[in-house]
């Protein structure tokens, strides 16, 4: 059987999130800078919001994707993820990295509402340990209440963090891996019971404490993204062990389907797909766990697709 298909972790790498990733980079031309630094990557230029968007649908179709979670990767790269959405609504959900601690936060919260308002955000990205603050902050807490207010979700990356564009241009990544914590995930999101909140990755390196929180938390979600590279700090741990387990503790319906997919012209990551397949078949996925996982959970936590 094949199932309905949507991917719940792409990023939008559009041209102004490359400008603001690179803006302390003295050594790149202030024009056409997102197409210096895409030339510098080996990665095609993204364009316009509106052409990147039309890119991922062809891509999305090419590979029978019904509907994908775009996320904006950087704070004040909101607009570009609305405009995509605005555009093709029946195939994005717009997803948006948001930093309640930056000196900005109000205005990053004021048109963070009207995003929400519209519909064309409907999961805030939080990452605390790129960003420093604590989740039992009440600045975190303010994100939390937005997305209740407008009925959008949380999702809150946690664990090991390797951001592989940043690596690439040799950007500093002083990340505070502390501030990732499930655990701490957990007791905001008790507070939030009718907050959706999605963990990416299995909790990327803390999947007991992920387990953990969505053991106690019924609103947490584990997206299944990229390759799951974290596994390595586990001896003799396979990605089938992996889907197992999060079965036996959260369920078939708490797990999203992801790739983690974000640049061309790579594209969508068909290779991590098939292996998530494959894990699934080897964990002993039914037909119906599996569409669940594949794409009805997403549907269920996002409707409104085509
Ligand atoms: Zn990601």
């Amino acid at each position: 059987m094949i199932s309905r298909l949507c991917d719940a972790h792409c990023h939008f790498f559009s041209s102004r999130f490359l400008e603001l990733l690179t803006k302390d980079v003295r050594a790149l031309p202030t024009d056409n800078r997102a197409a210096a630094v895409s030339g510098q990557l080996g990665w095609d230029d993204p364009g316009t919001p509106e052409a990147l968007a039309d890119r991922w649908v062809a891509e999305l179709d090419r590979h029978r994707v019904a509907r994908a979670a775009l996320i904006a990767s950087i704070p004040g790269d909101q607009q570009s993820v609305t405009a995509a959405v605005a555009r093709h609504p029946s195939r994005f959900v717009g997803f948006v990295m948001c930093n309640p601690a930056a000196p900005d936060a109000r205005g990053t919260l004021e048109s963070l509402a009207e995003g929400l308002r519209t519909r064309h955000v409907r999961c805030v990205a939080l990452f605390p340990a790129m960003h420093d603050y604590g989740l039992d902050d009440e600045r975190a807490g303010s994100v939390f209440e937005a997305a209740e207010a407008h009925g959008a979700a949380v999702f809150v990356h946690c664990g090991v963090l390797t951001v592989g564009v940043r690596k690439k241009l040799g950007l500093p990544s002083p990340f505070d891996l502390r501030r990732g914590d499930p655990l701490a995930v957990a007791r905001v999101a008790a507070r939030f019971g009718r907050v959706p909140v999605i963990i990416p990755h299995f909790g990327a390196g803390l999947l007991r404490e992920a387990l953990m929180a969505a053991d106690q938390c019924p609103n947490i979600h584990l997206d299944t993204s990229s390759s799951n590279g974290w596994m390595r700090y586990h001896p003799r741990l396979t990605l089938a062990d992996v889907f197992r387990q999060a079965f036996e503790v959260a369920g078939p319906d708490r797990l999203l389907f992801g790739t983690d997919s974000s640049f061309f012209p790579r594209g969508w990551q068909r290779a991590i797909y098939e292996a998530q397949l494959e894990a699934l078949d080897a964990a002993g996925a039914n037909d119906e766990a599996r569409a669940k996982v594949l794409g009805g959970n997403f549907d269920r936590l996002f409707p409104g697709g085509g």
